[in-house]
């Protein structure tokens, strides 16, 4: 029988209605004929009891800067609950189901806590239990390192861990199930009759993603990207017909075909902090340019937006990384400033490379809203500006609107 990978993200596993209406997605599949490899992710959102937000808050009453080996063995178990949870509610209903650990899973990554990646996955176990008529169900986001350390694989994780599996079992078609019926043009919280995208090309989703769309890990895309393994994002609750992303031979359905729009979604990143330094003068510029980035990444911090002249190093990072990076840089005596408070703002569209005047229209449109731009940057499939954090919703909207995103049939 032909395994299904079916993975279900965190808000539709809530209560136990949703959890009935992911357990008929899985029974369906059964029922077609395929072999349903589930993959969970910890039930809720933040304020949700066994959330991984409320995890976090948990910890965190405890210790401020509690030990990553500490912090990944607590979060792995939101993912553990939500596994168990699920294949009781299939036992209920009679459709045999046995709750897995990423481990149990086969799922070996390296050991870098809050954020490892996977190595291996050995996947006898679940085609143990799918062959004795279990639906295996695996916790996501979660894996365990050579030495026996458990690791999680960063948020949104699930989605890496089901791509992962499926590439394991050679499974040709990963199914997403989330609350929004498939990727989007733009954020439906911000853009609430934003249309769905029928069929998208990896790297247009991959883009997306990296650029704050957070429907699919990036990481997941890029191992079905080079498994060949078909995404398809669905809304658990099956209204529309969701997003395809696939390889194949062109056409839009096959999704290799370069869209034939020049922009095809926005994707945002709030909650950045633009951190400038200067008084470079006094010092030897490349040396000190050097001694900053090592610092950087000896950190584990990532920063964006990099610009760099004589006079000043700028850059952009994610604002819970704030204090970390005023205390690694505090002692190289530079000006260094932080300032908390502004978004990123993409446009995305593998139809962009080499048609002019895509710039101008990103920043005509954005002056026309009253929206400052601090910085701006692009490559062949993206132009993302630098904007306070309160224009947001209204640089959203003006670029929906100047690059006719609202409309439908792609
Ligand atoms: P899950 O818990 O199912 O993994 P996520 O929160 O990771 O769900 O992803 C789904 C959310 O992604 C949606 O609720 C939506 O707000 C957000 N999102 C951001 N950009 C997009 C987009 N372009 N299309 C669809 N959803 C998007
Ligand atoms: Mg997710």
């Amino acid at each position: 029988m032909e395994f299904c990978v079916q993975k279900f993200g965190g808000s539709s596993l809530t209560t136990d209605n949703l959890r009935h209406l992911v357990a008929q997605r899985i029974i369906e599949k059964i029922e077609s004929g395929c072999a349903p490899v589930v993959v969970v992710s910890a039930m809720g959102r933040a304020g949700d009891k066994y959330a991984t937000d409320s995890l976090i808050d948990l910890i965190h009453s405890v210790s401020k800067n509690p030990d990553p080996q500490n912090l990944d063995l607590l979060l792995s178990c939101g993912e553990v609950i939500s596994a168990v949870i699920l294949a009781e509610t299939l036992n209920r209903l009679g459709c045999r189901a046995r709750a897995m650990t990423g481990w149990q899973a086969g799922i070996v990554t390296d050991q870098s806590f809050g954020n490892a990646r996977i190595i291996s996955v050995d996947p006898e176990a679940v085609i143990e239990a799918s062959s004795e008529k279990c639906v295996p169900v695996i916790a996501g986001f979660q894996g365990q390192s050579p030495s026996g350390k458990i690791t999680t694989l960063g948020r949104g994780g699930s989605d890496i861990t089901a791509v992962a599996i499926a590439a394991a079992l050679e499974c040709r078609i990963v199914e997403i199930y989330t609350d929004v019926d498939g990727v989007k043009t733009a954020d439906p919280r911000l853009i609430p009759d934003a249309p769905t995208i029928a069929a998208l090309t990896y790297n247009e989703v991959m883009e997306l993603a990296h650029l704050g769309a957070k429907v699919v890990h990036p990481r997941a895309v890029e191992i079905a990207m080079e498994a060949r393994i078909e995404l398809k994002v669905l809304g658990t609750d099956q209204t529309g017909f969701g997003t395809t992303i696939a390889p194949g031979p062109g056409g839009k359905k096959g999704g290799a075909k370069i869209s034939d729009r020049v922009v095809t979604g926005i994707a945002h990143l709030p909650r950045r902090a633009h951190v400038k330094i200067s008084g470079l003068a006094d010092f030897n510029q490349s040396e000190v340019t050097l001694q900053v980035f090592d610092l950087l990444a000896r950190n584990q911090i990532s920063i964006d937006l990099i610009y760099l002249s004589p006079q000043l190093i700028a850059f952009i990072i994610d604002d819970d990384k704030v204090k970390v990076v005023e205390q690694v840089l505090a002692g190289l005596g530079l000006n260094v400033t932080v300032d908390q408070g502004y978004a990123k703002v993409s446009v995305v569209g593998a139809g962009m490379h080499g048609v002019p005047g895509v710039m101008a229209r990103v920043v005509r449109s954005l002056e026309q809203a009253n929206v400052p731009i601090f910085q701006t940057t692009d490559s062949h499939a993206n132009i993302s500006c630098l904007i306070r954090e309160k224009d947001l919703l209204a640089a959203v909207r003006a670029l929906f609107a100047e690059f006719e995103l609202a409309k439908e049939g792609m």
